[in-house]
């Protein structure tokens, strides 16, 4: 059905796509120095001091994969006490990650601020570049890495901040609101940065009859929904939410009655229309650990399941398995090496940086 207050901008040419992410000059390494590279044997003693941590995956390690892992897991969390770090992991990273070296979990959002409360000098992105970013906006002080640069994100890469002025030039006054999935140089060209969970308090905060929202079309989409304000948008997807169509949502309807089916509302609309309910990931957790439903289908990022699964004791994951290439780039292997020789490190030129903090800074003003 047709969206009355939703209009998408297409435009006649369109700019070149966002550059890929590229790494920092590397100053930390030559600051802090390098460390030896732990011992990654698996023994009786690496087995001894991990096995707390094997309880908390078991449902979705097998037992066999957990001597590759282990090592990793104990040379990391050393070597986050020596070099006064922590590991962030979002909501979509595997489950030996999220469960087993993060110290912060969250959405990228949640990340970022609950790191800005810790007094560790490093940070270790478990997330994509734009996480990262969003963590150095919010911890300019502190040294920020990502263990896989190439870590990105089809939606951060749909547009540029040339893009942005574009849409200032064609809408007039318009205010801009813009999804935290983006880069720091997207942000700086917006009024203010919006999450999954506060889209729609965000745009009604204007007070105006139009908002440009952008880049997620489907985000923007769900939006509409919800509010009278027109939403001008961007022709951005999620690789991973485009994927879900609505008959196989019905599909796992049919084979398991009484399922409650949740989206993510970076999902095509035919997809949320086919939910029980719709929100961000964090909202999508809640509900499951809340609610406590027998059985769900979490129609997002799949390791997003694996790692509610093993809080959610009573209730049955039926899962679609639809990966993020792009998280999958981290690795235990790879946060090692970025605790080892401090790469790769996460640097902002500080006139995007100061403008982008402020369009970040006032959704979280907005938010308390
Ligand atoms: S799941 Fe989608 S929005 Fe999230 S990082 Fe991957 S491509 Fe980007």
């Amino acid at each position: 059905m047709a969206t009355p207050n939703f209009e998408l901008f297409q435009p006649k040419i369109p700019n070149p796509r966002a550059a890929e992410p590229r790494a920092g000059a590397g100053n930390a390494a030559r600051r802090l120095g390098v460390l030896p590279m732990p011992s990654l044997e698996w023994n009786e003693q690496v087995a001894r001091e991990t096995a707390h941590l094997y309880e908390r995956v078991k449902g979705v390690v097998p037992p066999v994969e957990w001597p590759f892992f282990a090592p990793y897991v104990k040379a990391i969390n050393q070597l986050k006490k020596e070099r006064n770090a922590v590991v962030l992991a979002h909501n979509y990273q595997t489950p030996e990650i999220y469960n087993c070296v993060a110290d912060v979990v969250g959405d990228s959002l949640q990340l970022a601020r609950e790191a800005t409360k810790t007094d560790a000098d490093i940070i270790v992105q478990g997330g994509v570049h734009f996480m990262a970013e969003t963590s150095k906006l919010l911890n300019p002080d502190k040294v920020v890495l990502i263990p896989d640069i190439r870590a990105g994100c089809s939606l951060a890469s749909s547009i540029t901040g040339a893009d942005v002025r574009l849409l200032r030039e064609r809408y007039p006054g318009v205010p801009v609101v813009t999804y935290v999935n983006t880069s720091a140089e997207v942000k700086a060209e917006s009024d203010i940065c919006c999450t999954s969970s506060n889209a729609v308090q965000v745009v009604e905060s204007f007070g105006t009859d139009r908002v440009i929202c952008i880049p997620d079309e489907y985000l923007a989409r769900w939006v509409a929904t919800q509010t009278k304000v027109k939403i001008i948008a961007w022709k951005g997807h999620c690789e991973v939410h485009e994927r879900f169509t609505a008959a196989e949502l019905r599909n796992y309807r049919e084979a398991n009655p009484g399922v409650q089916i949740l989206a993510h509302p970076e999902c095509p609309p035919d997809v949320i229309g086919e939910a029980d309910f719709t929100g961000s990931t964090s909202a999508l957790i809640d509900f499951v650990k809340t609610r406590q439903p027998k059985k769900v289908v979490m129609v997002t990022e799949c390791s997003m399941a694996d790692n509610v699964a093993a809080e959610a004791p009573n209730t049955e994951f039926i899962r679609p398995c639809n990966l993020c290439p792009h998280m999958k780039r981290i690795t235990l292997p790879k946060i090692l090496d970025s605790l080892v020789y401090l790469r790769e490190e996460v640097e902002i030129d500080p006139a995007i940086a100061d403008r982008a903090r402020r369009a970040v800074e006032r959704m979280v003003q907005l938010k308390n």
